[in-house]
């Protein structure tokens, strides 16, 4: 058969029940796949072992199942190490034993103040010896480069300067858990992931995976950032914070058409008052060309 024009995904963390929030951003992904005739894949980002729930990759797969988002490909991030290790083994690296605290130390006593929102690490491991006896954090020793990333929704541009915004990040914690920028990049790139649909939150980060796609020689996809749900009072949902878990509505028998009905009035969508997700695929269209102007 023909290779696919689009593939997407959706990349959830197996850390807790999906909420409102996370099953928007799963219905957007799956309509933008869908939408085009191509192919959707799940990815569990379960790098982060410590935050992760074994019972949460299936809870996800049933929430998703219910609200009838399919998926052609199912792949784990903790079954990809040597991936990530191979990718981090071409870049160039440091490793770095300071602590948070000299970090903030050395941020404080370096000239000027950092750029961008986030703290910027000025590199202090670069050029000095590994404090004995810690496991070292690797670096990666960023390239002197801005980098654009357009986003395909709202067709604005987001750059970022990587030495004065983002500093040396972290490939590979003191732990040894791979970072999620490395690991998207790699994932994405093995699973010829053409289009990211992701919640607007990423948006920050998407330049320091385009700016690793480059060093790696790797494509970069199209992104489109979508808004973040949000509660009553404007605060973002968390899996951690109160917002209804899916499974909840789930279990006491709530009809998925009318969930999907409530995630679709939440975007401003006119809809019935239980819809498909298949009812929904015309809608997607419309609204990235909405989000347009
Ligand atoms: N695993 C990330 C999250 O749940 C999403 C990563 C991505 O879509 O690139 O927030
Ligand atoms: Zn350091």
């Amino acid at each position: 058969s023909a290779p696919h024009a689009v593939i997407g995904r959706f990349a959830p963390s197996p850390t807790g029940a999906m909420h409102m929030g996370n099953a928007r951003t799963a219905l957007l992904a799956w309509l933008h796949s869908r939408a085009a005739n191509g192919r959707h894949l799940l990815r569990f980002e379960d790098l982060d072992v410590g935050r992760v729930r074994d019972w949460a990759y299936d809870v996800t797969r049933r929430d998703l199942e219910w609200l009838g988002l399919d998926w052609d490909e199912e792949s784990l991030q903790s079954s990809q190490i040597a991936r990530y290790e191979a990718a981090a083994a071409q870049l160039d690296t440091y490793g770095c034993t300071c602590t948070r605290k000299e970090i903030q130390q050395a941020i404080q006593d370096s000239a000027g103040a950092p750029h961008g929102e986030e703290p910027v690490y000025p590199g202090t491991c670069s050029s000095r010896p590994l404090s004995a006896g810690r496991t070292p954090a690797l670096r990666w020793q960023v390239p002197d480069w801005t980098i654009c990333v357009p986003d395909g929704l709202s067709r604005s541009v987001h750059c970022q300067h990587l030495r004065m915004q983002v500093g040396d990040f972290v490939l590979r914690r003191g732990d040894g858990v791979f970072a999620y920028h490395l690991a998207v990049v790699v994932d994405d790139a093995a699973s010829g992931v053409t289009d990211i649909v992701r919640g607007e939150d990423l948006l920050p980060a998407t330049p320091r995976q385009v700016a690793l796609q480059r060093a790696l020689g790797l494509p970069t996809p199209r992104y489109l950032h979508v808004p973040l749900m949000t509660g009553f009072r404007g605060e973002r949902l968390a899996k951690r914070g109160g917002a209804p878990p899916l499974m909840a509505l789930r279990e006491r028998g709530e009809p998925p058409g009318r969930v999907l009905s409530a995630l679709a009035a939440s975007l401003g969508w006119r809809v019935p008052g239980e819809v498909s997700a298949v009812e929904l695929l015309p809608l997607w269209q419309s609204f990235v060309t909405d989000a347009q102007t």
